[in-house]
C-alpha cells in the first residue's frame, strides 16, 4: 500500500495543530495518553537511531537527543543540557519546547515533551525510567526541567 508522503508539505505542520491535539486529550481523558505518546516516540527514537542500551553518559545523550529533536532535527525542542545526579537519575533543561509554545499556566504542562524524554532515556540506557517536571516555562521559567530517574525495581 502507498503511505502518503506529503511532497509539497513535507514533515512538519503547525504547533497550532498540536497544542489543539495536546489540549483536547488532556480534556478528555487526562495526561496519561500524552505522556504515553511521548515515551512510545522518545523510545522509538533511540530505536531508529540504533543506539539501544548504548550509553549513560549525559553528555553524548544530550548531543545525540539535541541532533534528533533541535533545531537540526524535528524542532520538538532545544536539549540544553543533560545532567547526570547519580546512576540512572537525570535532570533534562530545555528551552522553545512545542508542549509549551504560546501556553500560560499555573502548573508544568510539557506532558508530551516529557514522554519523550523519559523513553528516549529509558531506551538509551537501557534503564526503566519515570519522571516529572520541576520548573516549566509556561509558568515562566527560563526553561523547562524534568527529573527523570530509574524506576525502583
Ligand atoms: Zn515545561
Amino acid at each position: 500500500m502507498a503511505t502518503n508522503e506529503r511532497p509539497t508539505l513535507g514533515n512538519f505542520m503547525s504547533l497550532t495543530c498540536f497544542q489543539y491535539l495536546r489540549v483536547g486529550t488532556e480534556e478528555v481523558a487526562d495526561r496519561a495518553p500524552i505522556v504515553a505518546s511521548g515515551r512510545k516516540r522518545g523510545y522509538d527514537l533511540i530505536e531508529s537511531l540504533q543506539l539501544l542500551g548504548a550509553s549513560e553518559d549525559s553528555g553524548l545523550i544530550q548531543s545525540k537527543l539535541e541532533e534528533a529533536l533541535g533545531a537540526k532535527g524535528t524542532r520538538l525542542c532545544l536539549v540544553k543540557s543533560i545532567i547526570q545526579k547519580s546512576k540512572g537519575s537525570y535532570e533534562v533543561h530545555l528551552a522553545e519546547g512545542a508542549c509549551t509554545a504560546g501556553q500560560v499556566s499555573s502548573t508544568p504542562i510539557c506532558a508530551f515533551t516529557l514522554g519523550v524524554f523519559i523513553g528516549a532515556l529509558h531506551a538509551i540506557t537501557g534503564i526503566p525510567m519515570r519522571g516529572h517536571e520541576v520548573a516549566c516555562v509556561a509558568c515562566g521559567s527560563k526553561e523547562c526541567i524534568y527529573v527523570i530517574e530509574a524506576v525502583a525495581l
